[in-house]
């Protein structure tokens, strides 16, 4: 049985806390029990916080590729033997179930395996110049990252924001969401095991826009990396113009699924339904809109209800469990709030729609049909377990609903015609397009948004090369 460990900030590779500092309760959504006190920084903190950074991107951008590379590997392989402790932490801390959180660890190990190799192949280029002259490009780590994940993935956010850099030959300053600490410090603890040296990265918490505009502000920072909503994404860019960062802005999505007459009906909802219901729908990648043929409407809508009234709801640490409880009380209110809208402008709801259980933050897996396109549900991103399902005729009307929203995350297909297939590519706007498939995450492919779901890529070498300067030299 894991025990939730005892909660820091490690700045400089020292284990802080205590201290008289701020603290902020973390809750296990299953239960609404307190789980720990996580303190949270002074100024003071995140001063030394940079420093150390300043002091750790000196060390790392001189150190050879291969050494970068062995520490990344050697923290894959303690996160694999941890895999168990740090899934179990997670769980408790953010709700999911343990079959989930096992699984972004083997995402993270697969993450950082990927960039300790693609790490060893960042080249330049040499120019064509005369005699006596030569031109170079060469590719330089950018500086010290600050970095701010949410906590709808404890364990992958993290990773994603400490291997890329880390990879580059960056500092990091990781603030993880303060609603699941233990996971993020987990992961940092692998790397600093690995001979990451303290300096490199740092994990800071605090109240969120007092750490972000600290640290923005920062003439030691030369860029941000943030996942989380399109409004706080917002107004951390205008806080990073101000310092002139760089950034990779991951935001949120509102999923389109177009499914055509011509696919297989139960063999997309096998795929989607499960899909859908991940992590109680708490993804940005999470497919929301279902934009169904008309002749495979009510077979699918059907379908879906009964799969989902069928999902098993429950305490993620618990075997057999499908779906855990939302992560935080906030969702539950934005669930009552926007399926209350939906129903009251005359969507009609097939299962689901209200909290379960008698503790912690459960909410039935819902599916909402024939939704008012001026229902907010079809316009903000429910980040949720809801289902939005509405009967379309024509290709063209299809996609038109599917770029309707300023979002562009992910989107997704099904259809057996392979020209459509082509055109469906080539049309929705969307930095990931998934084509009877919802596999559309890897450790070597982009993850990222166009529009209102931001800019720039995780993962991949666009991943790699985002954590990077170019240079060039030229000499006569
Ligand atoms: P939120 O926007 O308040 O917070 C999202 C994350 O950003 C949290 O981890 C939070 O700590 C962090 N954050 C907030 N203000 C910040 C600031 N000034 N500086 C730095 N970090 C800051 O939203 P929330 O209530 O936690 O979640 C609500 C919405 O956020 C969801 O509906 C969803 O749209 C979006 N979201 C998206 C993702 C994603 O993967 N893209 C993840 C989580 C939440």
């Amino acid at each position: 049985m894991t025990a939730y460990p005892s909660l820091c900030m490690i700045i400089d590779g020292e284990r802080v806390s205590g201290g008289g500092r701020r603290t902020h309760a973390v809750i296990n959504p299953a239960t609404g029990a307190a789980l720990g006190e996580l303190p949270l920084a002074a100024p003071t903190d995140l001063d030394r916080a940079l420093e150390a950074a300043a002091r750790g991107f000196a060390i790392w951008r001189n150190t050879p590729a291969p050494q970068r590379a062995a520490v990344l590997q050697g923290a894959a392989r303690l996160m694999l033997e941890r895999q168990e402790e740090i899934a179990r932490i997670a769980t408790m801390e953010q709700g999911k179930t343990l079959a989930e959180a096992r699984v972004e660890v083997l995402m993270n190990v697969g993450l950082f395996h990927f960039y300790a190799a693609e790490c060893q192949r960042v080249y330049g280029r040499q120019l064509v110049r005369p005699a006596g002259q030569r031109s170079t490009v060469v590719h330089e780590p950018v500086g010290v990252v600050a970095a701010f994940s949410p906590w709808n993935f404890p364990i992958g956010n993290p990773g994603r924001k400490l291997g890329a850099p880390i990879a580059a030959g960056c500092a990091v300053i990781m603030k993880s969401a303060e609603e699941t600490p233990a996971s993020g410090l987990a992961v940092l603890q692998c790397l600093l095991d690995a001979g990451l040296p303290g300096a490199v990265a740092q994990a800071v918490y605090g109240v969120p826009d007092e750490v972000s505009r600290h640290l923005l502000a920062s003439p030691v920072v030369r860029k941000l990396s943030f996942t989380g909503s399109t409004v706080i994404g917002k107004h951390l860019l205008k806080l990073a113009a101000d310092n002139m960062l760089r950034t990779t802005m991951e935001l949120g999505g509102h999923g389109p699924v177009l499914v055509f007459d011509d696919a297989d009906c139960d063999r997309v909802l096998d795929v989607v339904v499960p899909h859908k219901y991940r992590n109680a729908g708490q993804v940005c990648v999470s497919p929301t809109r279902f934009i169904v043929q008309r002749d495979a409407f009510e077979r699918f809508r059907d379908g879906f209800a009964g799969r989902a009234a069928a999902i098993r709801v429950g305490n993620g640490l618990e075997e057999g469990v499908q779906m855990g409880p939302m992560a935080n009380p906030r969702r539950l209110e934005a669930m009552d709030r926007l399926i209350g809208d939906a129903t009251a402008k005359g969507a009609k709801l097939l299962t689901g729609g209200e909290r379960s259980g008698n503790q912690g933050y459960f909410y039935a897996p819902t599916v909402l049909a024939e939704v008012p396109i001026d229902a907010a549900i079809m316009n903000e991103e429910p980040f949720g377990p809801v289902a939005l399902i509405n009967s379309y005729t024509d290709e063209a009307a299809m996609i038109a609903e599917a770029n309707r929203l300023p979002y562009g995350l992910a989107a997704y297909a099904w259809t057996s015609d392979a020209a459509r297939q082509r055109r469906l590519a080539r049309e929705i706007e969307a930095g990931m397009v998934g084509i009877n498939t919802t596999m559309i995450g890897a450790a070597d492919a982009p993850f990222g948004g166009v529009k209102w779901s931001g800019h720039g890529s995780e993962d991949g070498i666009e991943g790699l090369m985002a954590c990077m300067v170019t240079k060039a030299v030229h000499e006569g």
